[in-house]
């Protein structure tokens, strides 16, 4: 029996993840389950795994507490800033699912390193703003990192015991998102419910501005990067909209090995939670003859501007990753409540990274800096522009 911890159990990952944890009870058993808030999902799935101890991390009227408090159950409930964090090290799991995003889940991801467990790792920002510290303490920690991105876990199958020093490049595919066909007129007047309005994926809001934006590509390829250690220029965006085709590997020969699949992210999540074997499941198939033609283009950087701010940050290096995703998640909060137009994120985040060219970052401490300084600048940017209010 693997004993499972998913953070952010109340996210679109952790919903599929705990599906697919549903149809294999008896193989896995949930240990700990963290979510932001005290909602009434998190309290059906503290009744569902009574065992299991339960995180929060905003609650400050004991709401969880009350909700639960004629439930007959045996986990602990942890409230505050560091329950995720305290549920991890609380150990007791070989397997952590680090779905919370965001900077918020960095530390669980670290702790959960640290305790050599196996982590399948959606949180795209431990790898883009720490991904250098995170690696050496998954080595350190003797944890077994698996990519829960779609593409990644794409290309992850696709190079699974395949000779690295044979491939010439890596591809990650881009649905090109919502302002795919627009006009930079009109993404001038793109609304939060706009952007919201994801072609192809059910996400949370963050990650969905960042695929109306392509930040998320950006975001993407830094993870690429840092998780299977190819260096820049070999990662390559393809625009493909039908989303079929997530990712794929370039061989030195000229010959490419695709990842095909259904848009639903369980499909990665049964693979990676169910590795090195595949076993038949409730997911339709892919149904090719009906999708009728995959199409594939080259992103343009000119509309979508924070695609080749990320991708700069990336060649270049050092700290520089860490302060574009900060500006970046400050930028789309201040969008989201309206006080940043859509155009004005992406100048946001070019004006914090403007002339900075911040070192690796050798600590955590470091880590935290840059993303004060990051959502700092943005903050600074914000208030002069006429939507600030
Ligand atoms: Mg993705």
């Amino acid at each position: 029996m693997k004993r499972v911890i998913v953070l952010g159990a109340t996210g679109s990952i952790g919903t599929s993840v705990l599906e697919v944890l549903r149809a294999h009870a008896e193989e896995f058993r949930v240990t700990g389950l963290a979510a932001a808030r005290p909602g009434g999902e998190l309290a059906a799935l503290a009744r569902e795994f009574p065992e299991a101890a339960v995180a929060v991390a905003d609650d400050p009227e004991h709401a969880l507490q009350a909700r639960l408090a004629a439930s007959p159950r045996s986990g602990a409930v942890l409230t505050g800033p560091e329950a995720a964090l305290d549920l991890v090290r609380g150990g007791g799991a070989d397997i952590c699912v680090a779905g919370i995003s965001g900077t918020a889940g960095l530390l669980p991801a670290f702790a959960a390193a640290e305790k050599g467990m196996r982590i399948l790792l959606a949180n795209k920002e431990v790898l883009v703003s720490a991904g250098g510290l995170f690696n050496a303490a998954a080595r350190a920690g003797g944890a077994e990192v698996l990519p829960l991105d779609s593409e990644h876990a794409a290309l992850w199958q696709c190079l699974d015991g395949r000779d690295r020093a044979a491939v010439a490049k890596i591809w990650i595919t881009a649905s090109g998102g919502p302002f795919r066909t627009w006009t930079r007129e009109q993404m001038a007047a793109a609304r939060p419910a706009d952007a919201l309005k994801h072609p192809k994926w059910r996400m949370g809001a963050k990650i969905s501005v960042d695929s109306a934006t392509l930040a998320n590509k950006a975001l993407e390829v830094i993870e690429a990067h840092q998780f299977f250690g190819f260096p820049p220029e070999s990662i390559g965006i393809l625009v493909h909209p039908q989303s079929v085709v997530h990712g794929i590997v370039e061989f030195a020969d000229g010959g490419q090995l695709a990842h095909m699949g259904v848009c639903d992210m369980r499909q990665p999540v049964r693979s990676m939670l169910l590795h090195p074997e595949r076993r038949a499941g409730a997911l339709p198939g892919l149904d090719l003859a009906s999708i009728g033609r995959l199409d594939f283009e080259a992103p343009d950087y000119g509309r979508f501007p924070l695609l080749a701010l990320g991708l700069e940050a990336c060649r270049r290096g050092g700290g520089g990753t860490a302060l574009y995703n900060a500006a970046n998640e400050a930028a789309v909060a201040l969008f989201l409540e309206g006080k940043l137009s859509f155009p004005g994120i992406a100048d946001a985040v070019a004006f914090a990274m403007r002339g900075c060219a911040p070192p690796e970052p050798s600590s955590l401490a470091d880590v935290a800096a840059l993303h004060a300084e990051g959502a700092r600048k943005v903050r600074e940017f914000a208030i002069a522009q006429p939507h600030f209010s």
